[in-house]
């Protein structure tokens, strides 16, 4: 399957935009450039069973993050603090981000 190119990054903070979590802004955890997807700390979770593996343990419910679409996050600027567009620039020779913003590398 092909990568995709994608904007982000991990550790990146980003702010989601379309679905249940919107507005809600966390930390790129994982990114799936196969799928398309990221996963984002605290975003689009989801209640899982968990069967207990040993007999004295109890099975339970876990709290996860599931991937969402890297389309329905935006990239949250360290300077301006909104999220943004991101935009690519050359500088000496390396290829940077920026925020379409403010013009800060990010
Ligand atoms: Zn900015």
């Amino acid at each position: 399957m092909e990568r995709r190119k994608m904007k982000l990054k991990k550790d990146d903070t980003v702010q989601v935009i379309a679905g249940k979590d919107k507005g809600k802004t966390g930390k790129i955890l994982r990114i799936n450039h196969v799928t398309g997807r990221v996963i984002v700390q605290n975003i689009n979770i989801v209640k899982k069973a968990m069967r207990p593996k040993r007999q004295n343990e109890k099975g339970g419910i876990v709290e996860i993050e599931a991937p969402l679409n890297a389309s329905k996050v935006m990239l949250v600027c360290k300077k301006c603090g909104k999220p943004t567009r991101v935009g690519y620039r050359f500088d000496a020779d390396e290829k940077v981000r920026f925020c379409k913003k403010c013009g800060e590398q990010l």
